[in-house]
């Protein structure tokens, strides 16, 4: 049979970032030894904080051709807080990568997996499954380092324009749209600061326009403070949630607190024909080099990869792919075989990997959708 080869740049940067990645990497190994029908060809690639420290370049512009060729890129962690630039800011090609590859849509699901406990006691957390999708060209981040800086003042811009918002919500609207397709609630819920903020009154009304190109879908409109009350007091009434740059990195933190940690919350940063997949946390220099890190978001932001590359290359086997790794996935915590540090237990990185590996090989061709 003639198998498709699939280009991917794998940049492991710093902290957990490639210990992660391993964990990833032996599962993605195992899944396209086990099913066959694509073949995933890895170029490993060094950019992040500690490239900065050793060269003083944090990425090249050789490594960056190479990302942005590359089918996909899968992405572990950078930045180091000890590693600054003269301003004072973190090393953080991921932001460089968003903007320059246009990633728009980060895309941030928050699911409770069978087996995993959720930092809400109430038993409907059990039904928490939603998407946190957050702008990521533009917002508060896009005066990242521009602002003046002086030595009584400093200033950041926020910046909202129509073609990144309208893209942003058919996206939101889409992604809704084959949610309920799964059984999903059919709705998109706008989270911003429209009763303050210029900008997102504006973000705002560019929303409820774009709404009305999609009436099969239910559209609301909240404020960022009361939805992280709400998040925490009524998650699982929530389907598909858009916002802001910075607010929907706060709010994914939150988000994965709902859902056992860091550990636990995968992203996948999608532009117009380019995607990178990363976990939602950070390098964690906290854990780095002990071997405790969950690489269970790293995983699923793997299976996120594969099935991104099955949808956009017509390829079925890597959508197959993503469905074994995330049955993988749900088959260990559910039977309880691991429970990673970060729940209090022992399993530690490369158990989890191995644990989630063998359960690919068992659950094999059979069918997982
Ligand atoms: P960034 O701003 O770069 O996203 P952050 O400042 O939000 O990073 P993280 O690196 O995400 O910080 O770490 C936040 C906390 O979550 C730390 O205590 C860290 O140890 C923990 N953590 C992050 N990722 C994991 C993981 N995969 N497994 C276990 N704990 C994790």
């Amino acid at each position: 049979m003639n198998e498709a080869t699939l280009d991917i740049a794998v940049m492991a940067g710093d902290g957990i970032g490639p210990e992660v990645v391993e964990a990833a990497l032996r599962v993605l190994e195992t899944v396209e030894r086990r099913l066959g029908g694509f073949r995933l060809s890895f170029t490993h690639l060094e950019a992040g904080a500690e490239a900065y420290r050793r060269t003083g370049v944090a990425m090249s512009e050789e490594v960056f051709a190479r990302a942005a060729s590359a089918d996909a890129i899968l992405f572990g962690a950078m930045g180091l807080p000890e590693v600054r630039l003269p301003d004072g800011r973190e090393i953080a090609p991921q932001l460089d990568l968003r903007e320059r590859l246009g990633l728009f849509a980060g895309v941030r699901p928050i699911r409770l997996l069978p087996g995993v406990p959720s930092a809400l006691a109430d038993p409907r957390a059990r039904g928490i499954d939603l998407v946190i999708l957050r702008e990521q060209t533009e917002g508060l981040f896009a005066g990242r380092g521009r602002g003046p800086v002086s030595a009584d003042r400093a200033e950041d811009r926020l910046v909202v324009t129509r073609a990144a918002s309208e893209r942003l919500f058919d996206v939101a609207f889409a992604l809704a749209r084959e949610r309920k397709g799964r059984g999903g609630k059919g709705r998109v819920d706008l989270v911003d600061k429209a009763n303050v903020l210029g900008s997102m009154a504006f973000f705002r009304a560019v929303f409820l326009e774009r709404a009305k190109l999609h009436p099969d879908i239910e559209a609301g409109c909240r404020y960022v403070d009361a939805s992280a009350l709400d998040l925490v007091r009524r998650p699982w009434d929530f389907d598909v949630l858009v916002t802001e740059n910075l607010m929907g990195d706060i709010l994914s933190d939150l988000g994965a607190a709902l859902v056992g940690g860091m550990g636990f919350a995968p992203t996948a940063d999608l532009g117009r024909d380019k995607g990178l997949f990363q976990p939602a946390h950070g390098s964690a220099p906290d854990i780095a080099g002990k071997g405790v890190a969950n690489p269970t978001a790293m995983i699923l932001s793997a299976a996120m990869m594969l099935d991104w590359l099955g949808k956009t290359r017509g390829i079925e086997a890597c959508r197959e792919a993503a469905r074994l790794v995330e049955a993988a996935v749900e088959r260990v915590f559910a039977e309880g075989r691991i429970r990673p540090v970060e729940l209090g237990g022992t399993s530690g990185t490369r158990a989890i990997a191995e644990a989630i590996a063998a359960a690919v090989d068992e659950l094999g061709g059979a069918a997982v959708s």
